[in-house]
């Protein structure tokens, strides 16, 4: 690839650098332009003079003022060139300010604060791009407290389902509740206040380990960083760092392994102690020994939440009390492990192929 690449970043810069000479090129003409053009009228004029004799005193003040209003000329000339400019700058600007605001909130939004977490779909549908449905016809109620594990192959609606109750769409028929409050009543910073969600690829910043974690910190936070790095398992390895929890974890968290970035995301959702979690659990494999913390992590940061595990493994399934499962945007399967190694032959047909 190294050829390709080199080759399509040098006919980026050539182009480049051909636009700047161009510019340069006009930037430049401009002074000498109006310059020839000025000099043409004063030897006009002076010609113009001697040929109907004009006196000198008569000539003199035309001459001046000839020759005072040739630099705001050359001045305009370059202003015009700077207009261009700004309006390529502006149309990039304009394109990000006029795209449309598809979610937006409520004129007068309900109130918002120290919610349950009960959470309904109610005959939810949604399409992206009016394909076939993403989600069809999903009826859903999870109770305060419930630890719901949503399962399914690829591409079965799973993340959309979590989209959707982080309100990144909202759905093309039906409703989504919180605590029997319609999504589109309240506004997305109250929602997203009540909600910590722990990204299959979380995002670490490059800043210190002890930031990275505070990123989650809210006015309900009642753990100390530290405790949040024990709750999660990540203490003994933050401690071992250079700098312990002051180290500088580079770009991205680029210092430290898979199962640490994922740890470091569960101590900051901990610390978040948001009464709802959405957790899209990672498909990378981890070492068995590193599989287990994250588990006893997990276990730790479930506690008391709403939750709702966008599951990969079976051995995370089991922290559930209930299970949804996905096929082609609807919901073929709702129980617990048991009932539906029973009932579910999808379920079965997973269970047995990870196995
Ligand atoms: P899962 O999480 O179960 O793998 P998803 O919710 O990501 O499934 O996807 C459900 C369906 O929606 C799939 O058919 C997928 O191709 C489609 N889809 C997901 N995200 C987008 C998107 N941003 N634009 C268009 N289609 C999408």
């Amino acid at each position: 690839l190294q050829k390709k690449e080199e080759k399509k970043f040098r006919d980026l810069i050539v182009q480049l650098f051909k636009l700047r000479l161009k510019l340069i090129k006009y930037n430049h003409l401009i002074a000498p332009t109006v310059e020839i053009i000025a000099s043409i009228g004063i030897a006009a004029s002076i010609y113009h003079a001697a040929r109907v004799e004009i006196s000198l005193e008569d000539l003199t003040p035309i001459i001046m003022a000839l020759y005072l209003s040739y630099e705001p000329i050359k001045k305009l000339g370059s202003i015009y060139a700077r207009i261009r400019q700004c309006t390529a700058a502006l149309d990039r600007i304009e394109y990000i300010l006029d795209h449309p605001i598809v979610i937006e909130d409520p004129k007068q939004p309900e109130p918002f604060e120290n919610i349950k977490g009960k959470v309904e779909f109610q005959n939810v549908e949604f399409s992206y791009d009016n394909d076939s449905p993403a989600l069809n016809k999903i009826d859903v109620t999870v109770n305060a407290g419930q630890i719901v594990a949503l399962v399914g192959p690829s591409g079965a609606g799973k993340t959309t389902f979590a989209n959707l109750l982080m309100r990144f769409h909202d759905p093309s028929s039906g409703k989504v509740r919180i605590d029997g409050k319609d999504l589109r009543s309240i506004t997305q910073a109250d929602l997203r206040s009540q909600i910590a969600y722990v990204p299959q690829n979380p995002i670490l910043f490059n800043d210190s380990v002890r930031n990275n974690i505070l990123l989650g910190k809210t006015d309900s936070s009642h753990l100390t960083t530290e405790e949040a790095g024990r709750k999660a398992y990540a203490h003994e390895f933050i401690e071992d760092l250079p700098d312990g929890y002051n180290t500088q974890i580079g770009e991205r968290g680029s210092r430290l392994s898979g199962g640490q970035i994922q740890r470091i995301a569960i101590a900051r959702a901990l610390i978040r102690n948001a009464p709802i979690l959405i957790l899209d659990e990672a498909t990378s494999a981890l070492d068995s020994e590193s599989e287990q913390t994250i588990q006893q992590a997990l276990r730790n940061l479930v506690e008391g939440k709403t939750v709702f595990i966008i599951a990969h493994r079976f051995s995370t399934i089991s922290l559930a009390d209930r299970i949804l499962v996905f096929e082609n945007g609807r919901t073929v399967g709702d129980g617990t492990h048991k009932e539906l190694i029973k009932e579910c032959d999808l379920y079965r047909r997973l269970h047995d192929g990870q196995k």
